[in-house]
């Protein structure tokens, strides 16, 4: 296994819908426990394919506290949503930024597993959270495309900022 490179914001390629994925092989397969060893390295509870540069529907995620539970959505759908809740996110994708976005509270997700073979989940709570976030980037999404065009603003040059702060840090230590 190896740890994958994450895209950050503003890489054009985290904002590219993905395409379904047609055929489940052992390459794709080894492409997700690479996928889960980069998310728990990082340390995250998702990881689409969108961020490592791969343009294919697919998502890791592991919301258990143990980090014990890795699952693969292979292009998950969100069939039914319910409710409405408020969400602190941040993303591995936008290092150094968390805000609060809108979701649904529960959803309803089609996907397939590692294998290939179908299933459903009700998902609630972390897990609806995060696949809702997830799916979003596989659809060429991030979080902050969800702010308010003022937060969104602001967002950006937080963090431009951050980048440009982090670039010179980089400088600096040769
Ligand atoms: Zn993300």
């Amino acid at each position: 296994m190896s740890l994958l490179t994450i895209l950050h914001y503003p890489d054009p390629r985290l904002h590219q819908r993905a395409r379904p994925v047609e055929h489940i092989d052992p390459e794709l397969q080894r492409t997700f426990d690479d996928m889960l060893e980069t998310m728990y390295a990082a340390p995250g509870i998702g990881l689409a394919a969108t961020q490592v540069g791969i343009g294919l529907r697919f998502t890791v995620v592991d919301v258990s506290e143990a980090k014990d539970e890795p699952q693969v959505f292979i292009n998950p759908e969100i069939i039914t949503r319910a409710g409405k809740c408020k969400s602190e996110e941040g993303c591995l994708s936008v290092p150094g930024y968390s805000d609060t976005v809108i979701r649904s509270q529960q959803v309803h997700v089609r996907a397939l597993n590692r294998a290939g073979e179908p299933f459903e989940v009700e998902a609630e709570e972390l897990l609806a959270i995060c696949l809702q976030h997830e799916i979003d980037h596989l659809d060429g999404r991030l979080f902050i495309d969800r702010l308010s065009d003022l937060k969104r603003r602001r967002a950006r040059r937080q963090i431009r900022r951050a980048l440009r702060e982090a670039q010179q840090d980089k400088t600096g230590a040769g």
